[in-house]
């Protein structure tokens, strides 16, 4: 018989698999905490429930908590790991800690298939979609001494590729019963496949970013693929109609190429096109793959267009990089699994 993983599943999920023996729904909330809030990988180290129930769990369950194969520590204190599943999907999570603030940026995806041109996940192609419960592991496993405050989806792959198992993962990581983080302190990130974001809208409460790379639709579909099928402007729009709820944020995400995005004519537009809108923008300097033509805008013209953008009345910041030394940084995961 094969085994069902515990990391994955809803406390009513795990209620369904042992009431039919008279247990309770406390008994479930029990068997979720001892694996979402205290991460224990093996069911007879289950304290808090029966005897009796620990053997019929292990007859039938795993955990389904697995650790990485390997980390590498950034001098910044960034630490990546490298998670292999039993069926041999590789992928990576970053850990990010900063002050009170200790982030995980999780995988949705080992691989993309989106195929955007500054991103090396992209030139990894795509080996599959991630369970719910093998992204919530990332969050539950990976080795370090204090909380995890903040979730990123900014890892591999295209969250919205993956939709079903991304709104599970944060239903997960978001509720009492599971590892119980806050919806506003969890961001999933996208370059916009319209459809599974109006679905995400209304399924989820947890914050969105879309990346554009350039505000001109011509220009976009050069270096991000999915422009041709799902027009930014079109995602901008349902945005900037869309009835936000106090505290849930809405970001774009520009990453700054030194000549090639950081015009005086693209920051024009940036600014028609979040005039008067609750969407915030976070710009980032580009990170430079291996045999790259491209490089960052300098740091002055990165604050230049935050000053502008605020004076305008549109909320910016700067992203910080973090762990670039090991590849870990926006665009760089997957570079060293391109074999
Ligand atoms: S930027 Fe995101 S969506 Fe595009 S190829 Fe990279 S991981 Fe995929």
């Amino acid at each position: 018989m094969v085994k069902v993983n515990l990391c994955g599943l809803t406390a009513n999920e795990i209620f369904d698999l042992i009431r039919h023996s008279g247990f309770t729904i406390n008994h479930a909330v029990a068997i979720s905490n001892a694996v979402y809030k205290k991460g224990i990988s093996d069911i007879s180290k289950i304290s808090k429930i029966p005897k009796k129930l620990r053997a019929e769990l292990d007859a039938i369950a795993n955990t389904g908590i697995f650790m990485p194969t390997a980390s590498e520590l950034s001098a910044d204190k960034t630490v990546k790991y490298l998670y292999r599943t039993e069926s041999g999907k590789e992928f990576e999570t970053v850990y990010i800690p900063e002050n009170k603030r200790n982030t995980v940026c999780v995988s949705s995806q080992s691989g993309c298939r989106m195929g955007c041109q500054f991103c090396a996940t992209g030139r990894y192609g795509f080996h599959g979609n991630l369970s719910a419960g093998e992204i919530v592991n990332q969050v539950i496993s990976i080795p370090h001494e204090s909380k995890v405050t903040h979730v990123v989806f900014m890892g591999m792959g295209e969250p919205m590729d993956n939709l079903e198992n991304v709104i599970k993962a944060c239903r997960i990581l978001t509720s009492e019963w599971g590892p119980a983080i806050s919806s506003r302190n969890i961001t999933v990130s996208t370059v916009g496949i319209t459809p599974a974001i109006e679905e995400f809208l209304a399924s989820s409460e947890c914050n969105l970013t879309l990346s554009i790379h350039s505000p001109f639709p011509l220009e976009r579909k050069r270096v991000v693929p999915a422009e041709i099928k799902y027009p930014v402007h079109e995602i901008i729009r349902i945005l900037k109609n869309y009835p936000l709820k106090k505290k849930r944020r809405l970001t774009i995400a520009y990453v700054m190429i030194k000549g090639l995005n950081d015009t005086d004519l693209h920051l024009a537009e940036l600014k028609s096109l979040l005039k008067g809108s609750r969407i915030r923008i976070n710009l980032l300097p580009y990170h430079m793959l291996p045999d790259d033509q491209n490089s960052p805008s300098t740091t002055e013209r990165i604050h230049f267009f935050k000053h502008e953008l605020v004076v305008s009345g549109i909320s910016a910041s700067i992203r910080k990089s973090r762990g670039i030394d090991i590849s870990a940084a926006c665009g760089l995961l997957a570079s060293s699994l391109i074999r």
